[in-house]
Formats: C-alpha cells, sequence, structure tokens
C-alpha cells in the first residue's frame, strides 16, 4: 500500500494528506493536487490511488484523496471542496462524464486546471485527458476472440453507459467486429450495458441472452471489464459452459487472471496502471506550474478537443501471462498460480 496519505477511512471516503509545507530545500510552496476519483470497488482503483500519491509525492507535491462511491452529487461536493481548499490542480475519474463537467467550470473559475484522469468528462474545457487508447482496448478483446471464433453468435456486455471509456471499449470492439459482421460471419445476438459497471447486472445480462438464444446459440462473449466478466461466468457456470465458450475482460484484476489460469476466462486487456499514475503526477505538476505538458493526441469531448496521453493496453492470455501481468509485478506468480 502506499504510505500514510493514500490510506481510505473506513466508510466515509475521507482522506487526510499531509499538512502543507515548503520544500526544505528549494523553499518553494508544495504544490497540492486534488484526485477526486469515482470509486475504489474494482481492484484496480485501489492501485490507481496507491501509486498516484507514492508518485506524487516523489515529486514533492502533496495530495489530497476522495472517493465519491458512484455518488454524481457527492463527487462534485468533494471536487468543490478541494477547489475552496486551495488546490492547484484537481485530478478527477469521473463517475458520470457529463455530470462532472460542472466541476470543470468551478475550477476554472477559481484559475485551478482540470487533469482528466483515465475516463474523460465530456462537454467542459477538460485541460489534459491522461488514459489508455480504450478504443484500442475494444480491438483487443475483439481480435483475440475472432482468432478463436472466427464465426458465430457474439455477445456484448458493456459497462456504465455513463462512462465515456465505455463508449470507447464498445467502439472499439464492433469496429473490428465490423468487416466479419458484414460478410455474415459474425451476429451480435445480445448487446447491453451493465448499469454502473456493476457484476450483478452483468450476470443478469449474460443469464438474458442465454434465455434469449439457448445455450447452444452462443459461440463468444466480450465483456468490458474483469468485474462484470466475472458476473458472466458465474451466468455461464449455471448452464454449464464456464470455460466451453470464449470470454474476454479487461483489467487483469487477479480473479481474472486466475479465470485465465483455470479457463473460464480466455483473455484480459493488460493496463499498466503505475505507467498511467506516474505520468499523470508529473502531468499534474507541470499544469499546476503552467508548464507545458508535451500531449501529443486530441480526444473530442463534445465541447472541445482535449490535449490528451494515451498509453497502449496489452492483450494478455495464459500464453503471456508470465511475461507480462507477472513480470511487471503486477501480480505475484504465487498470487496468480498458487503455492503448489
Ligand atoms: C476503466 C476500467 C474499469 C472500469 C470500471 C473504466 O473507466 O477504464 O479499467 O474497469 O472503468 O471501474
Amino acid at each position: 500500500g502506499a504510505s500514510s496519505g493514500s490510506e481510505q477511512a473506513s466508510g466515509s471516503g475521507e482522506e487526510a494528506a499531509p499538512p502543507a509545507k515548503p520544500d526544505a530545500i528549494s523553499g518553494e510552496k508544495r504544490i497540492k493536487i486534488g484526485f477526486a476519483m469515482d470509486t475504489l470497488l474494482e481492484e484496480r482503483w485501489k492501485k490507481d490511488r496507491d501509486l498516484f500519491v507514492e508518485a506524487a509525492q516523489r515529486l514533492g507535491a502533496e495530495v489530497i484523496v476522495k472517493s465519491a462511491d458512484g455518488d454524481d452529487a457527492r463527487q462534485i461536493a468533494q471536487a468543490e471542496a478541494m477547489i475552496s481548499q486551495g488546490v492547484d490542480v484537481l485530478v478527477i475519474v469521473p463517475h458520470n462524464a457529463e455530470a462532472t463537467a460542472a466541476i470543470v467550470s468551478k475550477a476554472h473559475k477559481s484559475g485551478i486546471k482540470v487533469l482528466s484522469y483515465d475516463r474523460l468528462v465530456t462537454n467542459a474545457d477538460v485541460d489534459l485527458y491522461v488514459s489508455f487508447d480504450n478504443v484500442e482496448v475494444g480491438h483487443l478483446q475483439a481480435e483475440a476472440i475472432m482468432k478463436i471464433v472466427p464465426k458465430g453468435n457474439y455477445v456484448y456486455i458493456g459497462g456504465a453507459d455513463t462512462d465515456n471509456n465505455a463508449r470507447q471499449f464498445k467502439e472499439g470492439v464492433f469496429e473490428a467486429l465490423q468487416p466479419s459482421i458484414e460478410r455474415g460471419d459474425i451476429r451480435i445476438v445480445y448487446d447491453q450495458w451493465s448499469k454502473d459497471w456493476k457484476p450483478v447486472y452483468a450476470l443478469e445480462n449474460m443469464l438474458e441472452a442465454l434465455k434469449a438464444n439457448g445455450a447452444g446459440g452462443i459461440d463468444a462473449v466480450i465483456v468490458a471489464n474483469d468485474a462484470t466478466a466475472g458476473g458472466a461466468v458465474r451466468a455461464l457456470e449455471r448452464y454449464g459452459l464456464a470455460g466451453s465458450i470464449p470470454v474476454a475482460g479487461q483489467d487483469a484484476d487477479l480473479e481474472a487472471v486466475r479465470r485465465i489460469v483455470d479457463g473460464t476466462q480466455t483473455m484480459t486487456v493488460y493496463k499498466p496502471i503505475g505507467r498511467l499514475a506516474e505520468d499523470t503526477a508529473r502531468l499534474a505538476v507541470a499544469l499546476a506550474k503552467g508548464e507545458p505538458t508535451g500531449a501529443t493526441r486530441r480526444v473530442n469531448n463534445g465541447k472541445i478537443e482535449v490535449p490528451s496521453i494515451l498509453l497502449s493496453p496489452i492483450a494478455v492470455d495464459a500464453s503471456n501471462l508470465d511475461g507480462t501481468v507477472i513480470a511487471d509485478g503486477f501480480h505475484s506468480r504465487e498470487e496468480v498460480y498458487g503455492k503448489g
């Protein structure tokens, strides 16, 4: 885990940052970063929090972390509190892409720049977006599954439609599937979002798909992340189909990586969170100091072309687990394969 500053007090979503003090060597005022997170539910977000706080502290900055637990009003209130506490820059993981636009204009009124972390705030003058190439995530999922099932009936189970990433993941999947759909090789027999990324809705979606198409009517399942893929696999288990229908997920969550070892999930998309956290910490400090960020990409968010930095996601299946997730120390060999 991270050093003191990143720990979440139980239940409240509150967290105390170390007190601001001028840097002993340079005498410069410490940069204060507000990190407004949506949730800590999926395994990855705890890594994001810990690695971001560590990276920012290494740069001499301090971080105030809040998690909104999936509540839009709470996320806006938390960001407002950070603005009045005088943060120098706001880093936000929006729960709802649209609703958080209000935060951006409030921050700007106080002269505070806003960095969109992993998920894009839409219809707002976001100063910088740092993420993975999320359309590419969808490509990687579809390409991996098409190698195994070049022809057949596909189920798509999406994430939260309030998350811009969920839309980009889906766009990537369908872009890659499109030629096969046009040839008539692949048919989409089910396609549904899973509200708030909840695994229980993915489970319900998968059960609905199985009921509508019959157990023999589904050849492949692409699910937007690993937590929801877990829900889909539980539904397949009820039909005795876990392990016989390819399933794709995303995040390289430990549970999912274990399912890959067991054969009940085919692949995941690994996103090295450490790089995202470190790059963002460095860029947040640059934004706070008014320095250039070197953003080379532009992503349209409905209002502007947001200066963006997009890292590359990596497709992972049983064949390259060791050289990716384990080699990076994202999970230990023991965690993945057990002690045996
Ligand atoms: C992230 C995924 C994550 C999902 C649910 C997305 O915006 O990119 O990595 O699994 O949210 O939290």
